[in-house]
């Protein structure tokens, strides 16, 4: 998966205050955009020594082997090839880290940009001096960055998987599974058990915990579970709200899409060569 970069290896450890060199790179981010080249499908980051004059104020953000990554206040200087872009342009890129690079410094660029002002004064944040954290002078309001946690959930009856198509989303035409985010109050099994019937309509049972993604387009955690049918497969019914489709789908008949990036894909590939198996 996109996150699975060893063995290089991914600090997300805060150095408050720390300033870059000119090896470091240097994340500019726009309205959901990521400052770039993807000139022949190779994926490069800027770093600050091959940029001249970029000023402003520079937050570190994480490291990813000796390689630090900060996030640029100024807008990106102009550059023959280089250029804005959204991150389903870019997240399937080689070299990986630095696409996972892309997504994480999205994610975190995104929390800053939408907390400069306090939601409960509306003064002005600053950073904590200690820690990973935006603060309210005035008030003392203590925000962290924001991970919703996220439920992935492939259902099984004896051979088969429970597959589903979003509605409404002509960009995703192949098949995923049950997800859902988790509320507030709520255990994360109930998250399992409570989208699974709201979408499908099926109670489940025997939940076994899969794997886990950071899923930076939502500013999520996923968390794969496999569970088994608790009732008639002719019980599915797809939410019309959410799904155009769900179905019981034989292994053998379903398509391998895995490509190595995301959670949804892997979990339908496991079972797709492995059913129950073990994991
Ligand atoms: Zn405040």
């Amino acid at each position: 998966m996109i996150q699975d970069i060893e063995p290089k290896v991914y600090n997300n450890h805060y150095f408050p205050g720390k300033k870059p060199s000119a090896a470091s790179y240097v994340i500019f981010y726009d309205e959901r955009r990521i400052y770039c080249s993807t000139e022949g499908g190779k994926l490069a980051l800027p770093r600050l020594g091959e940029i001249g004059g970029v000023s402003g104020e520079f937050t570190y953000l994480f490291s990813i082997d000796g390689d630090e990554f900060y996030l640029a206040s100024a807008s990106a200087p102009a550059r023959e090839g280089w250029d804005y872009a959204p991150l389903f342009a870019i997240q399937r890129l080689k070299p990986q880290h630095l696409a996972f690079a892309a997504m994480e410094a999205y994610s975190l660029a995104g929390w800053y940009s939408s907390n400069r002002f306090c939601g409960h004064c509306g003064g002005k944040m600053a950073h904590s001096e200690t820690e990973r954290a935006l603060q309210c002078p005035a008030c003392g309001n203590l925000i962290y960055p924001k991970i919703c946690p996220v439920v992935i959930v492939g259902v099984r009856s004896g051979d088969k998987l429970l597959l589903t198509k979003y509605k409404g989303r002509p960009e995703v035409p192949f098949f995923a599974l049950v997800a859902g985010f988790a509320e507030i109050g709520e255990r994360i099994e109930d998250t399992v058990r409570r989208e699974v019937m709201e979408e499908t309509g099926v109670h489940v049972k025997n939940l076994h915990f899969y794997k886990s993604q950071p899923w930076a387009l939502s500013d999520s955690l996923l968390m794969g579970f496999f569970c088994d049918l608790d009732g008639d497969e002719s019980d599915v019914h797809a939410d019309e709200d959410e799904l155009s489709v769900a179905q019981w789908v034989s292994r053998e008949d379903i398509p391998n899409r895995d490509d190595g990036f995301a959670l949804t894909a892997e979990m339908i590939e496991y079972f797709r060569v492995n059913g129950k198996g073990e994991y």
